[in-house]
């Protein structure tokens, strides 16, 4: 059983410490732990406890301390910050610009639908940083530097894209690119290091992302989904289905 993990940390629409800690009581003897994008809660709340407790992690980072916050992690912050208020903003803009989209019930999961997958990339960008000049971010990723602590501790890192873009609507060289391993390589000093897609269901990969993988060098990968497709397509649970 493989667990994903995300925001870990006492704030609303995280994984509280305490919980965490608790699962961890019951699953660790038997669970692969994974931790996706790069958050500083990876460092300064989730590494201290398995040190504690003598389990390694997973980790999966995108981008590190000094770079821009992606498209994926504002949409998280304007949430926490503004709720679902800015469901308002964005369908106002999403209607000025394109003039589609009825909107219905489940208000949040409908602006992640629409700013991740639906609307053009360079669509998304420019409505959310709009709405994110609003806000003053915090630096919310991990430095490079304490992700070479954790890994010389002997804590796993991996690839989980440059962007976290959806894989399947970029070309080849493009995939290419965004899953570049050369940085993980270069702080962790890893020779089997293990891939994530982002968002993780099974559209959002296709069977050239697997070659490309492949290709490249990594030794495995993980899914969001449900079924075992060999060593490229390995399902995880989410935290809130344990
Ligand atoms: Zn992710």
């Amino acid at each position: 059983m493989v667990i994903t993990y995300h925001y870990i940390r006492n704030a609303e629409r995280a994984l509280s410490v305490e919980r965490f800690k608790r699962q961890l009581d019951c699953i660790s003897d038997y669970a692969i732990l994974t931790f996706d994008d790069g958050f500083k809660d990876h460092y300064e709340t989730v590494f201290p406890i398995l040190k504690e407790r003598n389990l390694k992690g997973i980790f999966f980072p995108c981008r590190y301390e000094g770079q821009e916050i992606l498209n994926v992690h504002k949409i998280h912050l304007l949430l926490w910050e503004f709720g679902d208020k800015i469901y308002e903003d964005i369908g106002h803009e999403i209607k000025r610009r394109t003039g589609l989209y009825k909107y219905d019930t489940d208000k949040i999961a409908k602006i992640k639908q629409l700013l991740n997958y639906e609307l053009p990339f360079e669509e998304a960008t420019e409505i959310i940083d709009k709405l994110f000049n609003k806000l003053n971010p915090p630096e919310i990723y991990m430095t490079q530097d304490q992700i070479k602590e954790m890994s010389d501790y002997g804590m796993i890192f991996g690839g989980h894209t440059k962007t976290h873009r959806v894989l399947s609507r970029l070309t080849p060289e493009e995939q290419r690119e965004e899953c570049d391993l050369t940085l993980i390589k270069q702080i962790t000093n890893q020779s089997d290091i293990p891939f994530c897609y982002p968002y993780g269901h099974h559209h959002t990969y296709t069977k050239e992302t697997i070659d490309i993988l492949k290709d490249l060098g990594y030794s495995r990968a993980y899914t969001v989904g449900k079924t075992y497709n060999g060593q490229f397509e390995i399902p995880r649970l989410d935290t809130n289905e344990v």
